[in-house]
């Protein structure tokens, strides 16, 4: 049987999940609103999804999903201030159970992230709010490329005449007489 072409941005979770559907490609970064916030980088999000069934003790299987996605965005370095290329990566497994209050429910003492089941599941969305996640709170350079000092006075305008340079001038007029 030849499986049906699913559509990441309206997912019937519990249908591909019955035919362990395996959906992967990628979007332009652009299209991640949230995530290309202030980057002119015209890089692509790389994802893949695995879905399934899960035996669960003492309950019926529960629709599972293993979500992987990867990219590189230009953050700023907050040491020297200049872009940092930054790679993303989400690695992680879901659960899906029947509505909201139960995934809230169960989220705390589950190891897997748990999502309410949707007929209309939006995976761009859940990719987005992942890679967030993964954002380093204070984005910086191992090394950064330029000294900071040489980096600042690249940055600022050909240095004024030093107030003590006209002092010295002032001092240098001859006063004897
Ligand atoms: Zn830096």
């Amino acid at each position: 049987m030849k499986t049906r072409v699913y559509d990441p941005r309206c997912l019937d979770i519990a249908a591909a999940a019955a035919e362990s559907a395996r959906l992967e490609g990628s979007w332009p970064l652009a299209a991640l609103g949230r995530l290309a916030v202030g980057t002119a980088e015209p890089g692509e999000v790389a994802w893949s999804a695995s879905l399934g069934r899960r035996a669960r003790t003492g309950a019926e299987a529960q629709p599972c999903m293993h979500l992987e996605a990867r990219t590189d965005v230009a953050l700023e370095c907050q040491r020297c201030l200049q872009p940092v290329g930054v790679s993303l990566e989400v690695d992680r497994d879901f659960v899906f159970v029947a509505d909201e209050e139960t995934a809230a429910a169960l989220d705390a003492d589950c190891e897997d992230d748990v999502l309410a089941l949707s007929h209309r599941f939006d995976l761009q969305e859940l990719v987005e709010d992942e890679l967030l996640l993964e954002l380093p709170l204070v984005p910086r350079h191992e090394h950064c490329p330029t000294p900071l000092a040489a980096n600042v006075l690249a940055d600022t305008e050909p240095p004024a005449p030093h107030p003590f340079a006209a002092l010295a001038a002032l001092k240098r007029t001859p006063r004897r007489g």
